[in-house]
């Protein structure tokens, strides 16, 4: 038999589907399934480490708790949702792979994923890189004032932080202010030139999350929170993650 392949040994019940079900609208239409394999088709996990999630679903309809929880491939879906776009009946597997990492102890769960969260809780700016304020502005000012001095047809472009009252709150993946400063720069002219009001906050200015990935809701929710309050206290209308 295939290394991979699905064994059932006897009658299982499905725990870990069932709990998903009671927390999802509609039960996640889980129990729906046609087999058809379009969610397989579509999906960048689908094949490594042998599955995909067409078979990740049947395991948990086949009630194989202990096998998904230890499973590498749960780690490996990327959330990307398009599964659930091209399922006929609409079913939610992302869900069921975000429950199934929280089934993992804390401690357990991959450790890049997990360090990367505790960055992001170590301050208000809640960058996966643990980057301070004062170092996002200082970067923004510098690399602003560069552009502006280097291409005169962008001399009163603006870069804001803390812009009170502006339309959009805008945020900004961390790699970008640490490793590729000039990355953020094609965005500023874009929306100088379109003569947008917005602006970045001094705190919750990172856009990536990766407690969403670890599964971890009470991290999440903090992350969330956090840059949310920022964008509100500014009076911002319009939250726009570039993630
Ligand atoms: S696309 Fe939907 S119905 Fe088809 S196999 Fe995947 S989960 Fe089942
Ligand atoms: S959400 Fe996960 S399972 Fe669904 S298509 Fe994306 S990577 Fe695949």
């Amino acid at each position: 038999m295939a290394e991979n392949t699905i064994r059932l040994t006897g009658k299982r019940s499905s725990p870990f589907l069932d709990k998903v079900k009671k927390l999802l609208p509609d039960d996640g239409n889980l129990n729906l399934c046609l087999t058809c394999g379009a969610c397989a088709s579509g999906c960048p996990a689908s094949g490594l480490d042998g599955m995909d999630p067409r078979k990740f679903l049947r395991m948990a309809a086949f009630g194989m708790d202990e096998e998904i929880k230890n499973m590498p491939w749960i780690w490996m879906c990327t959330m990307c949702q398009r599964c659930s776009y091209v399922c006929p009946m609409k079913i939610d597997i992302p869900q069921l792979v975000y429950n199934a990492r929280a089934m993992v102890p804390r401690e357990d769960r991959p450790k890049g994923i997990r360090d990367s969260c505790d960055m992001a809780l170590r301050n208000d700016c809640c960058s996966a890189m643990g980057t301070a304020e004062e170092d996002f502005v200082f970067v923004v000012e510098d690399v602003l004032e560069e552009y502006q001095e280097a291409q005169p047809e962008f001399a009163e472009m603006t870069a804001p932080i803390d812009k009170e009252g502006a339309e959009f709150f805008i945020n900004q993946n961390s790699r970008e202010p640490v490793t590729e400063p000039d990355e953020m720069v094609p965005l500023w002219k874009i929306l100088h030139l379109a003569g947008v009001n917005w602006t970045y906050g001094s705190k919750g200015w990172a856009a990536e999350n990766y407690c969403l990935f670890l599964s971890d809701n009470e991290s999440w929710e903090h992350i969330t929170r956090t840059t949310a309050k920022q964008a509100d206290q500014l009076g911002c209308k319009t939250y726009l993650n570039t993630e």
